[in-house]
């Protein structure tokens, strides 16, 4: 199957090609021709499944024809979350650049100025979060009446952030015989619902099964106790050929004081949470895909969809409290066809939820063990000398990419040797089981900007931490002696 069998324009295929794509995914190979055709779809699909060009590449030359009007967009693509919407916003600058349609971002964190003002002129295709798109709405700065063609993107994340209600409303307002697109991980009762009300004669699309994780990526959980797993993570990233990875914890306050601790020891390392404004998010992201940081420690915010090629690893520091995150957060690894590891430390307080984890997606994880280890002691990665890459079009090292041991040098001790004598230990005392229950809800009607909002709990007690002051050296662990690696979950 080619791109051309799809039934594109030569404009697009030329776009496609200058994209670097050979031939369609499963997802474009079976959507493509139905919107083309102007039907309406139900796309059940991960992120880094290709979803996003399934849509925006018929779009486009759907909306090749035709004339835009002052305020009255053509389209309209719904995202959760800011970052989304800017990605798709890239993608639509990539794939229409053979055409002349006018695009306007509406995401929240902003300034309205421009938005209005790219609305007055007239576009042919609107990429909204529906927080700022209602804004407009109420302001009387948009109509939506001429609007034919709609996709509501993440829907099952919609749902989690209380943006249903508003969704309802928005395709209340535009034109009764639209075309609507809907894309969702899964297909919750509420979004079925939500299909059912607003599409008409669907085709359904389903490419992996629901709450499915990649096989391209080997999923760990590494038993400690929560006051060791600082020195648990920042081992890993020292031992485990860490070419660029994401920290996903719960908590913004986590967040921040782990990129303070990883930045400290030497990390070259930055942050996005949802207490940052827009910019400063966008810019941390930039810096992480350009190669100037090579650590991005995270809250859920960044966890769907967000698109940086490369990221050889995904940790989780906290296991996420809602279990489909889970699939997303390491969803950010093993992309396009390359190899990734994901590590998702457990201590007692993450029990329950890597239980649910486990349960959504119908597989034990493996539990960390020495056969799993990939030692190639080298320096931490300094501050002053981070790694200058493009991550949008490179893929993991060979070694990341591939998932093998490196070749090892000789007269070096064996790789589990090594990591014995190095790993940080788990404690064996019990964590307190009110811990476990604490901060376990999460507002459903969060706003992306809320994301991960929920605070730390007050701690009793100082952390041990004072490791990630030093650098360690080459095959050289400051921390406490080995342990983790014999340990199994109950
Ligand atoms: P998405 O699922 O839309 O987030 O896309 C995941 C990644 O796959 C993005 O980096 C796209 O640029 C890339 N991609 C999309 N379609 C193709 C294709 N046909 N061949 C290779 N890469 C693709």
């Amino acid at each position: 199957m080619t791109f051309a069998d799809l039934g594109l324009s030569d404009k697009l295929l030329k776009a496609v090609t200058d994209a670097g794509y050979t031939e369609p995914t499963a997802i474009q190979a079976e959507a493509i021709p139905p919107v083309l055709m102007m039907k309406d779809i139900i796309g059940i699909a991960q992120t880094g499944t290709g979803k996003t060009a399934s849509f925006v590449l018929p779009m486009i030359d759907v909306l090749s024809s035709g004339r835009r009007r002052a305020r009255m967009p053509r389209s309209l693509i719904l995202e959760p979350t800011r970052e989304l919407a800017a990605q798709v916003a890239e993608n639509f600058e990539k794939y229409g650049a053979n055409h002349d349609l006018k695009m306007a971002l509406l995401i929240g964190g902003v300034q309205m100025g421009d938005q209005v003002k790219a609305l007055d002129e007239g576009v042919d295709v609107l990429i909204a979060t529906p927080g700022r798109l209602m804004d407009l709405f109420e302001r009387g700065k948009i109509m939506l009446n001429g609007c034919e063609l709609l996709v509501i993107d993440e829907a099952d994340r919609m749902l989690d952030m209380g943006f249903i209600p508003d969704i309802e409303f928005i395709c209340s307002k535009l034109p009764e015989n639209r075309q609507t697109m809907l894309f969702s991980a899964t297909m919750p009762p509420p979004i079925e619902k939500l299909a059912k009300k607003f599409l008409s004669n669907p085709k359904r699309i389903e490419t992996a099964r629901a709450a499915s994780t990649n096989k391209d990526i080997t999923a760990f959980k590494v038993p400690v106790k929560a006051r060791q797993k600082r020195d648990t993570l920042t081992w890993l990233l020292r031992n485990d050929l860490v070419e660029t990875a994401i920290i996903f914890a719960n908590r913004k306050t986590t967040v921040r004081d782990l990129n303070k601790s990883l930045s400290k020891a030497g990390f070259s390392s930055g942050e996005i949470h949802g207490d940052m404004d827009q910019s400063s998010r966008l810019s941390e992201l930039e810096r992480f895909k350009s190669g100037d940081i090579n650590i991005l420690v995270a809250s859920d915010v960044a966890a769907r969809g967000l698109d940086v090629k490369g990221v050889s690893h995904v940790f989780n520091y906290d296991t996420p409290w809602h279990p489909d995150d889970y699939v997303h957060r390491i969803g950010r690894t093993g992309r396009a066809g390359a190899k990734g590891r994901a590590f998702t430390l457990v201590s007692d307080e993450d029990a329950e939820a890597i239980s649910n984890v486990e349960k959504l997606t119908g597989s034990k994880i493996n539990v960390f063990g020495k056969k799993d280890v990939r030692v190639e002691m080298k320096e931490a990665p300094e501050k002053s000398t981070p790694k200058k890459r493009d991550m949008r079009g490179d893929e993991p090292s060979e070694q990341a990419a591939e998932g093998e041991k490196p070749a090892r040098k000789p007269r070096r001790k064996p790789a589990e040797k090594r990591a014995e004598e190095s790993a940080p230990q788990v404690a064996k005392e019990t964590s307190r089981p009110d811990e476990a229950k604490r901060g376990q809800k999460r507002d459903a009607r969060e706003t992306p900007s809320d994301e991960g909002a929920v605070e730390k709990p007050k701690r009793s007690r100082k952390p041990r931490d004072s490791d990630d002051n030093e650098p360690a050296k080459a095959g050289e662990w400051n921390g406490p002696k080995p342990g983790f690696l014999d340990v199994g979950l109950g």
